[in-house]
């Protein structure tokens, strides 16, 4: 708990700025839980299927989820990949953070371990946890992408996961063909050496928040042993409704046990099926996505600002996080600056990047404009101005 409180510790600090100041004077851009409301097309789906007196409906289903749910989520992977994805490949799950906790059950033998990148989701360490494994961290270069000759050595005889997050929270970050090419020949050489098995799980829930015209490049082209778990917690803005899914590629030969082993491990983890509301509604919105522009937007604005009042930022290409470096060594002291300017963001070790800052720019236009003076006033009295 004490490791992995810095975002709620920011979120009880700002419920008492907001007493203090007011709602309209604190600048919240420390959670990552969109103030976009959902697209039309999901009122839409939700009046319709509101009206559908279909017995069970909203009963229990195979644990794998509905088989035309399942089968839209397929047709999509299909479309955006070029693989033959069916329903046989996918289970639908309770958000990315279900998906992941169903993957790790399913894969991991307590003492095993999960190669992870930095900066990282800090949830990371507790689901891995909470199925006996723990987790090793590849350190990131300048510009967030992994250290290549470190990944190599961080890839132990108990390695049976590398997990992925692009674009990533917290930087933006997105894993180009190429580096999915290089990180996937890497696991190859370390299976050969230890013969074993690596799954390379790829964390997308950001997958459909892209910018400047980027197409996403998927995992499955470059390591057969992949998995997708995803949800639509930001691309339709439906985080509280807990909806996600697994994929598996259609290579794997042993894709039939791997979705058997998941589909037992989503029902005795408790989940027992993702929300049955919820795989009617996505079922028709499998091409539908928030307004992106409006992220894109948000994010030319702020890395614009953020640059002319001298902060040093990698751009981000998708998602809606942006990961500043601090003018001082340390993060957790500029958070307090920044909060005394009623500015609220997330020190970077809460991601095992110390000397940086999480800006969730995922909030109205006000608030984004609003927060400029204290990210201003902070970086001028920190950097000694
Ligand atoms: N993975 C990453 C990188 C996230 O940022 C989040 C949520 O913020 C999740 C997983 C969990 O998403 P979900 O709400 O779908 O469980």
């Amino acid at each position: 708990m004490e490791q992995g409180s810095w975002i709620r510790r920011m979120f009880e600090e700002g419920i008492v700025l907001k007493q203090e100041y007011g709602e309209a004077n604190v600048f919240d851009l420390s959670l990552g839980n969109p103030k976009m409301a959902p697209p039309p097309e999901f009122f839409r789906e939700l009046r319709r299927i509101a009206e559908d007196p279909t017995p069970r409906m909203h009963g229990y289903m195979p644990n794998a989820g509905y088989v035309e749910t399942r089968a839209a989520v397929a047709a999509q992977l299909s479309a955006e990949t070029g693989l033959a994805f069916t329903a046989d490949e996918i289970l639908m799950t309770c958000g990315a953070g279900g998906a992941l906790n169903v993957v790790m059950r399913t894969l991991l033998d307590p003492g095993d371990d999960v190669v992870i990148f930095a900066p990282y989701f800090v949830e990371y360490f507790f689901y891995a946890d909470n199925h006996g494994a723990s987790c090793r961290v590849v350190p990131p270069d300048e510009g967030f992408y992994p250290d290549l000759d470190a990944f190599e050595s961080t890839i132990g005889p108990r390695t049976r996961i590398v997990l992925i997050n692009s674009p990533n929270n917290p930087t933006g970050v997105l894993y180009s063909s190429k580096l999915l090419d290089e990180l996937a020949g890497i696991i190859r050489k370390k299976e050969k050496e230890y013969d074993t098995e690596i799954f390379l799980v790829s964390d997308e829930p950001y997958r459909k928040i892209l910018f400047d015209d980027l197409e996403y490049p998927h995992v499955f082209a470059h390591h057969v042993r992949s998995i997708v778990a995803t949800s639509h917690s930001k691309d339709l803005s439906l985080a509280g409704e807990r909806i996600g899914a697994i994929a598996v590629s259609p290579e794997y030969e042993g894709r039939s046990e791997l979705i058997d082993g998941l589909t037992f491990c989503n029902r005795t983890l408790g989940f027992v099926n993702a929300p049955a509301l919820m795989q009617h509604i996505v079922r028709r919105l499998q091409s539908v996505t928030v307004d992106v522009s409006e992220y894109e937007a948000k994010r030319d604005y702020l890395y614009s600002h953020l640059v002319e009042i001298g902060y040093s930022v990698v751009k981000p290409q998708g998602a809606f996080y942006m990961f500043p470096k601090t003018p001082i060594d340390d993060d957790v002291a500029f958070v307090g600056e920044l909060r005394s300017h009623r500015v609220l963001a997330v020190p970077g070790q809460g991601f095992g990047a110390p000397g940086h800052f999480r800006i969730a720019y995922c909030v109205s236009d006000s608030t984004l404009e609003g927060s400029l003076a204290g990210l201003r006033a902070a970086f001028e009295s920190a950097s000694g101005g």
